[in-house]
């Protein structure tokens, strides 16, 4: 495409400050914001197994207001209805996450419902809902995927549903993201890599979605180079803080350049298998990426191409679908390092609810940008049966 047809807007209002020990840093960020009292969301087993809740309340010193750490994986509506309860009952003016996408997603549910003084998120829920500026939120990841720190939606999980559900508002990213590479030491190999798989998702969707640009391009693209080089670090040395740092880094970029760009097919299929079964996001979306980009190829081989460059592989006299083939190829092998499942029967998910799984993707908002227009669910069927 010329410029002169190109057409696109970029949005990223989220401050972000990264660095080693950089989330002590947090009282001067809510201060900064005009925070009095700041409530802490964060997930049960972080609080269980770590001290990081500890360290981060000791760092949010006097503006702690209060802590929620009802958070389980995967927000759900009740979650943060209960939470914003907390939140009033604490007087707090202000929103920290903590954790990974789950306490921030739930943290944003919490600050639309302080922001518009309402109890219950439920008729929020779709895009564009809150169309005004939200109450300051400070959020700090501590896994490393899905980015959701600078991004303009959270996912919650609707149980009676069966589905996950979207909102989304450009007024919905936290204010400020304290990237601490520090916190993620500890997480375990497994997250590690399902998360990290998440991140490659993001960014390998920004690039191949009908919604690219040039500047999520450039992130996404810079995302995948850092993952390259260091995803497989992070799960074979945990203690290892440079690697973890480029990690951190690259869930953020992708995450920055998934909101502006939004997904495809990938997520529609993860969001069913993470609804119906509980499948961790990462693992779905890390299972369900090769053979979704190999649906793809006949579309956005020059995009695979681009891939290609950036994750250095030899152009050699190749052409733009023998690139996009050892991309693909590129992923498959990074996958095959990783201790997750492979294949979805690995997980287990039964080879019968396939046509249920392809039939809730069908309905996922995430379709529409994907590259190729996906109208019949038997097409997702046929992804599904290659990753299975
Ligand atoms: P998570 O938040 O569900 O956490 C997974 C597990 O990791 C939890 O048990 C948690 O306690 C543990 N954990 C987190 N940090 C840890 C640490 N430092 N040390 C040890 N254990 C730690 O996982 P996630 O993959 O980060 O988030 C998944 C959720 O995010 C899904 O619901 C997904 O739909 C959503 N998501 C949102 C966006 C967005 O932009 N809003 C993007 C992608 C995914």
């Amino acid at each position: 495409m010329g410029a002169q047809e190109m057409k696109f807007t970029f949005l990223n209002p989220t401050k972000l400050v990264f660095g080693h020990q950089s989330s002590s840093r947090l009282g001067e960020e809510l201060k900064a914001l005009g925070v009095k009292k700041a409530l802490l969301v964060t997930d049960q087993n972080l609080r269980a197994r770590t001290r990081i809740p500890e360290t981060i309340s000791a760092a949010a010193g006097d503006l702690l207001g209060g802590i929620f750490s009802e958070v389980i994986p995967d927000s759900g509506i009740e979650i943060v209805n209960r939470g914003a309860a907390c939140a009033r009952e604490h007087g707090c003016d202000g929103i920290i996450s903590l954790g990974g996408g789950s306490s921030i997603d739930t943290a944003k549910g919490i600050a639309v419902l302080l922001t518009l003084g309402q109890a219950d998120i439920s008729p929020l829920l779709g895009f564009q809902t809150v169309r005004r500026p939200m109450i300051p939120h400070v959020s700090i990841p501590t896994t490393a995927g899905t980015g959701s720190e600078a991004t303009f939606v959270a996912v919650f999980k609707n149980e009676s549903l069966g589905k996950k559900v979207l909102l989304t508002d450009d007024h919905l990213h936290p204010q400020t993201a304290i990237l601490d590479p520090g916190l993620t030491l500890a997480l375990p190999p497994d997250i590690t890599a399902g998360t990290g798989m998440d991140a490659a998702s993001h960014a390998i969707e920004a690039i191949h979605s009908r919604r690219s640009n040039p500047v999520s391009d450039g992130l996404a693209l810079q995302a995948l180079r850092l993952i390259s080089g260091s995803l497989s670090a992070c799960v074979n040395d945990g203690q290892n803080l440079a690697a973890r740092g480029n990690q951190l880094l690259a869930s953020t970029l992708a995450g920055i350049a998934f909101s502006n760009a939004l997904v495809g097919v990938v997520h529609a299929l993860a969001h069913a298998l993470g609804a119906r079964f509980g499948v961790p996001h990462g693992v779905a979306n890390a299972i369900c990426l090769a053979p979704s980009m190999r649906y793809n190829l006949k579309a956005v081989a020059p995009r695979y191409a681009l891939i290609a460059g950036a994750l250095g592989i030899s152009p050699e006299n190749r052409s733009d679908t023998e690139l996009a083939v050892k991309t693909i190829e590129w992923v498959e092998k990074l996958l095959s390092g990783l201790p997750i499942p492979r294949k979805l029967r690995d997980i287990p998910i039964p080879r019968e609810a396939l046509p249920l799984l392809a039939e809730d993707a069908l309905t996922d908002t995430s379709i529409y940008t994907n590259p190729v227009k996906i109208t019949d669910p038997a097409e997702l069927e046929k992804i599904l049966q290659e990753a299975w």
